[in-house]
């Protein structure tokens, strides 16, 4: 199964896997240590995804929210509006493609 990923605030790399996303907290030769978003707001929410070789190979799935792919869509297509609109924010030609 290939990983899907989008373009969260500040142009970090987020991970949507099973209806959360997750943000780059960590990476470590080839392996990648994934945080859910919700970790950093007042969720405090536990969820860890590691990717390795593109695969996830450690999935804790300790979230205390529901997934939410609704929102994760919501929010990606205001981003891509909004880059769209602003054409000072320089988003790689190839992200946008990725994201429409
Ligand atoms: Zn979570």
């Amino acid at each position: 199964m290939s990983l899907t990923y989008q373009v969260g605030r500040k142009g970090k790399k987020h991970l949507i896997f099973e209806g959360y996303e997750y943000q780059n907290a960590v990476q470590k030769e080839n392996k990648v240590y994934f945080r859910c978003v919700e970790s950093r707001n007042s969720n405090k929410c536990q969820g860890k995804v590691h990717v390795q070789d593109r695969q996830v190979v450690f999935n804790n799935n300790f979230h205390n929210h529901t997934p939410n792919i609704a929102r994760i869509l919501a929010k990606r297509t205001m981003r891509i509006l909004k880059a769209k609109r602003n054409k000072s924010l320089k988003l790689p030609l190839k992200l946008l493609q990725q994201l429409t």
